[in-house]
């Protein structure tokens, strides 16, 4: 099979190839055809499958033909996040580039008036968050009549950001007879309700299972106390000692934690982005890009970037917190081992999170391999050398004592919904919203220390610094009197 046989126009297979894909992925060659019929589709399939070109490449060929009128869009695709959204636009910008077709980029938190004159100048393409979406509509400046086909990309993620509603007025506002293309990862009742009511004897295209994990992750579960700075210290210890790591995401239930994280990385020297809904457009656009470049090796964020955001060979994702939610587990190690490449995907659990642990295994079918950290082997066995191995990965030393006060106060995980399920910006109005990791021995040290003058030292765990870094150590108290390991009651 290769794109020539799908139906494309001469120009968008010209520009496929100078992208470098001979193949179709199977989501593109089951879906292509169809779009080009004028069908719905159903289209079931994870992110990392090609399935924004499975959109992208028919709808080129479409508008080849063609004119758009001011304030009336000819296509709208519509993406939960404002970063998904700007991926798409990317891909229209890279296989169209040698088609001058408008593309409009309506999202949250950039200025209307923008947005408003390319309304105005007309659209072939509008690619829109919802809430952002029905502001300009309902200000009268956009009419979304002329409208031949929608997309609505992520729809199960929609249903989680709270979306649905919005999703429903806008399909009530596009014409009965358009053509709409329906992406989901997962199939909940109420996605299925929502196809049912808006797609019209849909082709159902399907190349995974949902809820399904690539074969080509290797998963592990490392156990750790539950004290937040426990869990940082065996993180720390994780991306020390990887092997291969050349850039991690690192996955937070909650975005005060991503603050918190992201801050106590940076103190020890780490070279990490933050990336979480709380933050403003520019911020988030900035830490994206510094990862994709590979200036920045850790992206630490929430879950609204767990899913779809297109962020080509990553080695590593670390669950700092266990997602509360087993659909967030897939999706989130979705990031790395995407298109066949090899991927590591590393969960730091603590008691409290067995339940979490069985309900992921329930769902991808499959027992997570338990590691060692490897942190209380490392640990003791760098003790007389831990000022060295600090200095060498170029890491400040950390203020452990307020970094464990700060999180007593602050850090503590809680439970309920993980941020991603929750609708990060009201009416979504900013809709932004085998490896064994503890195992030891020299390894390729990555990029990951902010330091460029001291080349960090991955390869080697530092020891603790004092007696407050053996918290995940089964000691060994059998030198002393038993009066000292009674239980003290602190006041407090
Ligand atoms: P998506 O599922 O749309 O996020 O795409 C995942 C990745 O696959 C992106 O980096 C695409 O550039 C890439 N991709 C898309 N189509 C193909 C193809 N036919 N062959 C190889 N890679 C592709």
């Amino acid at each position: 099979m290769s794109f020539s046989n799908l139906g494309l126009s001469d120009k968008v297979v010209a520009a496929v190839a100078a992208a470098g894909y001979t193949t179709p992925t199977p989501i593109q060659a089951q879906a292509i055809p169809h779009v080009l019929a004028r069908k719905d589709v159903l289209g079931i399939a994870q992110t990392g499958t090609g399935k924004t070109a499975a959109f992208v490449l028919p709808m080129l060929t479409m508008l080849e033909k063609g004119r758009a009128r001011a304030r009336m869009p000819r296509t709208l695709i519509l993406e939960p996040t404002r970063e998904l959204a700007a991926q798409v636009k990317e891909n229209f910008d890279k296989y169209g580039a040698g088609q001058k077709l408008n593309v409009a980029l309506i999202i949250g938190g950039v200025s209307f008036d923008d947005q408003d004159s390319k309304l105005m100048r007309g659209v072939d393409v509008l690619i829109a968050t919802p809430g952002r979406l029905l502001d300009h509509s309902e200000r009268g400046k956009l009419l979304l009549t002329g409208v031949e086909l929608l997309v609505i990309d992520e729809a199960d993620r929609m249903l989680d950001m709270g979306f649905i509603p919005d999703i429903e007025r806008i399909c009530k506002l596009v014409p009965f007879t358009r053509q709409t293309l329906f992406f989901t990862a997962t199939m909940p009742t109420e996605i299925r309700r929502i196809t049912e009511t808006f797609l019209h004897n849909p082709e159902r295209v399907e190349v995974s299972k949902p809820a399904s994990t690539a074969v080509t992750v290797t998963q592990s579960v490392v156990s750790c106390g539950r004290e937040p700075h426990e869990k940082r210290e065996t993180l720390r210890h994780l991306i020390r000692s990887a092997k291969d790591l050349q850039n991690a995401i690192i996955f937070c239930n909650r975005k005060r934690e991503v603050a918190l994280l992201h801050r106590s990385l940076q103190k020890h020297g780490f070279a990490a982005v933050a990336l979480h809904g709380d933050m403003d457009q520019s911020a988030r656009t900035a830490a994206l890009d510094q990862f994709r470049k590979g200036e920045m090796p850790l992206l630490v964020a929430s879950d609204v970037a767990a899913r779809g955001l297109d962020i080509p060979e990553v080695s590593h994702v670390f669950n700092f917190d266990v997602p509360h939610h087993p659909d967030d587990y897939v999706h989130r190690i979705g990031r790395t081992g995407r298109a066949g490449r090899s991927g590591t995907a590393i969960s730091i659990a603590t008691s409290a999170d067995s339940k979490s642990i069985a309900a992921i295994e329930k769902l991808i079918g499959q027992t997570i391999t338990r590691a060692d950290s490897g942190l209380v082997a490392s640990a003791s066995e760098s003790q007389d050398t831990h000022q060295s191995a600090d200095r060498s990965s170029g890491e400040r030393k950390p203020r452990r004592d307020r970094d464990a006060k700060r999180s007593r106060s602050s850090g503590r995980p809680e439970g309920g919904r993980s941020e991603g399920r929750r609708n990060e910006g009201g009416r979504g109005r900013d809709e932004h919203g085998g490896d064994n990791a503890g195992a030891r021995g020299e390894r390729k040290a990555p990029p990951i220390a902010a330091s460029q003058q001291q080349p960090p030292s991955i390869g080697r765990a530092p020891a603790p610094q004092s007696s407050r870094d053996h918290h995940s150590e089964p000691a060994d108290h059998s030198h002393l009197p038993a009066f000292l390991l009674r239980p003290i009651r602190a006041r407090v």
